[in-house]
């Protein structure tokens, strides 16, 4: 008989271990609590303007294809994906632009044009780098729930590529001798919620990832990908229910056998993967933890938030699909995105303007503008519904001062913004901090939460609250890993249950 998988959410964690059960003939029924699928990776509508909530840039879209491809699909049947060139623009205090490419021969040209001292360096860059990737991609897609993980072969390998008790910028500092170069291959951290003065260095292949192979859209926007997963789920017979939150994991005997629904019934199953948020999970739906216990929930560190802006307006402007404003207090500002007091300066602004790009997310001759600015998360006492205004203010000021976009205010005609309360509020996300636990070496590998979680037996987690970590990539990698789990417990089978390239 079909084993029955309980998942819980329907965000990319979640979606794609669906497609990959369903696809090996498991019996799965998904329970989200949004009236819509894909959690942060989602869609809204303002009046005739479409926005994605949160991810906008899709890196290493070879994941994304293999993940498909895993579950018997091509992608390309579902989703359109572009390349952006260049990655995008990013904008300095001091007016310089740079606007780098996976072509190297532009970025080269560019780099040569705004910073030509480090043109040479530029080519060390990619070739260390590159080098560095080979060896580590692997110790990404593997699991780590024994301490001897640790012993295997590739990682032993990959060990002196981690560079791991150094920091993003001083490892950049032994590349690039001028700041913004150095800053322009850094801010990336934004990503993960974390300062380049304080994350590791592996994080250098961030930044590497994308000159390598470029930063993709989707069209429709990136919430597509999740839409097309659901899709893929139901076609083999998968089960989703949304605007269905789920109370409490039922466990017997320290062993997960089902879930009780917020309206109070009871579903049973073989087994239950975890996708909501995993902080949140734990201290919500999980009684009896042992090691996730509410004071080692909150002593752990956390990735930062985001304040966002998603703007619809009545006029196109001539600038990138992806632009960057860099402020003149960005160290300050990106090591204060980390504490627990309001930022004294708004250093980093990220604006996402995809109708260059994508003509079906805003009428014609309109943008759907999407602004994202770091933030602290909510371990900083910040009461966001009364500072809100202001902050948006002084953000839209900060745009138009440093930007083309000087009537930008004056065109809005649909507005929402979100706070770290309304990442508690509209997806369960433990503390706001939107990109999960953070990325630090204490909280990665066999130290990140594992994939077969540590509570409950017969209990898996995916997303970015378990290993490797957040963003969609790494979220995919997480569904294979827990799906292998899954599959391997199930059958007692000790090889690969996927494609073998794949590690
Ligand atoms: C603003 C922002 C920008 C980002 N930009 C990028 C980017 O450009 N590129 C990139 O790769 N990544 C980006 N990310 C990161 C990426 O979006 C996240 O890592 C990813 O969406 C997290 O996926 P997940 O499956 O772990 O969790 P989620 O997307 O949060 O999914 C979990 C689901 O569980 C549901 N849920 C929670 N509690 C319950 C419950 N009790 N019962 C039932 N359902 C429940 C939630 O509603 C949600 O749908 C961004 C994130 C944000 C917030």
């Amino acid at each position: 008989m079909k084993k029955k998988v309980i998942i819980v959410g329907a965000g990319p964690g979640g979606l794609s271990t669906a497609m990959l059960l369903t696809h090996k003939g498991y019996d799965v029924v998904i329970f989200e609590k949004n009236p819509d699928t894909g959690g942060r990776n989602d869609r809204f509508q303002l009046g005739a303007f479409t926005f994605d909530v949160g991810p906008t840039f899709l890196m290493l879209p070879q994941f994304a294809n293999e993940i498909f491809a895993l579950a018997g699909k091509k992608m390309s049947d579902y989703v359109e994906i572009k390349n952006i060139d260049p990655l995008y623009r990013i904008k300095f205090n001091d007016g310089t632009e740079f606007f780098p490419s996976s072509d190297l021969e532009k970025t080269i040209s560019e780099i040569s044009r705004v910073f030509p001292e480090d043109v040479d360096n530029y080519i060390r860059f990619k070739k260390t780098e590159g080098y560095r990737y080979n060896r580590v991609e692997k110790c990404f897609k593997a699991p780590y729930t024994r301490f001897t993980d640790f012993l295997r072969p590739f990682f032993i390998e990959a060990l002196p590529q981690m560079d791991m008790f150094n920091t993003l910028q001083n490892r950049l500092k032994s590349y690039f001798t001028n700041d913004r170069m150095r800053y322009a291959m850094s801010f990336q951290t934004k990503y993960i919620g974390m300062s380049p003065w304080k994350s590791p260095s592996a994080y250098s292949l961030i930044p590497y990832i994308e000159h390598k192979w470029g930063v993709h859209h989707v069209t429709g926007g990136l919430n597509r990908i999740s839409k097309a997963m659901a899709e893929v789920v139901q076609e083999y017979g998968g089960i989703i229910h949304t605007s269905t939150p789920v109370r409490k994991i039922i466990s017997k005997n320290r062993k997960a056998i089902g879930v009780t629904l917020e309206n109070g019934e009871n579903v049973y199953g073989d087994y239950v993967v975890i996708n909501a948020d995993f902080a949140y999970a734990m201290s919500n739906l999980v009684d009896n933890r042992k090691k996730y216990t509410e004071a080692n929930l909150r002593k752990r560190e956390y990735s930062a938030s985001t304040f966002m802006l998603y703007l619809g307006v009545k006029k196109q402007y001539d600038i990138s699909h992806h632009n960057l404003i860099i402020g003149d207090q960005f160290r300050d500002y990106m090591d204060e995105i980390t504490m627990t007091k309001e930022p004294s300066t708004t250093s980093l602004v990220y604006i996402h303007n995809p109708v260059v790009t994508d003509k079906t997310l805003a009428p014609e001759g309109n943008s759907s503008i999407y602004v994202l600015v770091p933030v602290p998360n909510k371990k900083a006492p910040l009461p966001w519904d009364e500072i809100k205004s202001d902050f948006r203010n002084r953000v839209l000021d900060l745009i138009k001062t440093q930007t083309e976009l000087k009537d930008l205010e004056n065109n809005i005609i649909e507005e929402k913004i979100m706070t770290p309360d309304d990442w508690v509020r509209d997806f369960n996300v433990y503390n706001g901090a939107v990109f999960n636990l953070s990325h630090a070496m204490n909280q990665m590998f066999y130290f990140r939460p594992h994939n077969k979680s540590e509570e409950l037996d017969n209990c898996y987690i995916v997303g970015g609250g378990t290993h490797p970590g957040s963003g969609l990539p790494t979220i995919y990698i997480s569904a294979v890993i827990s799906s292998e789990l899954i599959i391997k417990d199930d059958t007692g089978d000790k090889g690969r249950c996927f494609d073998k390239t794949w590690l």
